[in-house]
């Protein structure tokens, strides 16, 4: 039995549990190939125009996978805390597919609406399991080692490392040192990022992400807007920034979003308006599947330069 992995959305955030808990099951996982330019045009001819890029590329990514295997694990992510859901393109994600994608009919999907209970996940992955007659037992390993990859994988970003671009822990001695936020299936996939994460690191800079910033650090910040936001990953992206922008241990904010995210529309203005405040230099970079790779390199070329030439002056003036 094959289960294809779509590499795109939830698959950035929770990989390693998703992979090892269906391999733990005794199930042959197939990833969908690396992003490239035939499976974003293959996305774009499905997807409905006005779509942000990341749900896109999800069409192309089913449309790499739904051939080759038995079923196409689609995730339905409604909250996996309490205060907070995810954006409607993650809530509405399979019907969304059905309509689209013409005859797609081995999607597995499955609704995560676990609010920070470790026994409603566990329930859920034996509502998955026992469509596979995988009994409880088997079950319950396949979920344990689930959530020790995952804890692994969470603490190798907390060690400055970025497990899904392959990055090791960073030399710490970099000159700069730069936020990069947005959500992870823009920052963590090369191609449509335009590999921004290994672009900058070359130029010595040390990037942090939210990813590398802990749950209960960023969750100090949730009191700073009066109201949270409705997007579990925008509440991340937000508070990663207001961290940075609080404790100064960045020298500058890159945020990366997505041309026509609807949230991010109200995030991007809010940290560049608290950047503003602080005197932090900010930059935003849009993504869509038509940008350009010399037009960025100029942006960051010329944002990374100014940022050493800000903390050179800074220095003499110390
Ligand atoms: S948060 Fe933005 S980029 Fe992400 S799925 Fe929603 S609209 Fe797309």
């Amino acid at each position: 039995m094959k289960i294809g992995v779509p590499r795109a959305f939830a698959y950035y955030a929770y990989y390693p549990f998703i992979i090892t808990f269906f391999e733990e099951l005794g199930l042959e996982v197939v990833v969908s190939d690396p992003t490239s330019k035939e499976i974003i045009d293959a996305g774009v001819e499905d997807a409905v125009a006005e779509a942000c890029v990341p749900l896109k590329l999800y069409h192309g990514h089913v449309k790499n996978l739904m051939d080759r295997v038995d079923y196409v694990f689609v995730p339905r992510l409604v909250r996996v805390n309490q205060e907070a859901t995810f954006c409607p393109k993650f809530l509405g994600l399979p019907d969304i597919l059905v309509c689209t994608v013409e005859n797609f009919d081995n999607m597995l999907e499955v609704r995560v609406d676990i609010r920070n209970s470790g026994k409603k996940l566990f329930q859920l992955c034996r509502l998955v399991a026992k469509k596979f007659n995988r009994g409880f037992l088997k079950t319950w390993k396949a979920f344990k080692k689930a959530e020790e990859s995952y804890r692994k994988y969470r603490e190798e970003f907390l060690k400055g490392a970025i497990p899904p671009l392959g990055i090791g822990v960073q030399d710490d001695k970099a000159d700069v040192r730069l936020g990069v936020v947005g959500y992870p299936y823009l920052l963590y996939d090369p191609y449509v990022s335009l590999d921004i994460i290994n672009k900058l690191i070359k130029m010595g800079v040390y990037v942090v992400t939210p990813e590398m910033v802990p749950e209960e650090v960023k969750k100090k910040y949730a009191g700073k807007l009066k109201k949270t936001l409705f997007w579990t990953f925008s509440n991340s992206v937000l508070r990663t920034a207001f961290h940075f922008l609080e404790t100064g241990m960045v020298d500058g904010i890159i945020h990366v979003t997505a041309f026509g995210c609807g949230p991010d529309f109200i995030v991007d203005k809010i940290i560049e308006l608290e950047a503003k405040e602080r005197n932090v230099p900010f930059l935003t970079v849009t993504f869509d599947e038509h940008t350009g790779q010399e037009g960025v390199n100029t942006r960051l070329e010329a944002f990374i330069d100014m940022l050493k030439r800000k903390k050179a002056k800074e220095a003499i003036l110390v």
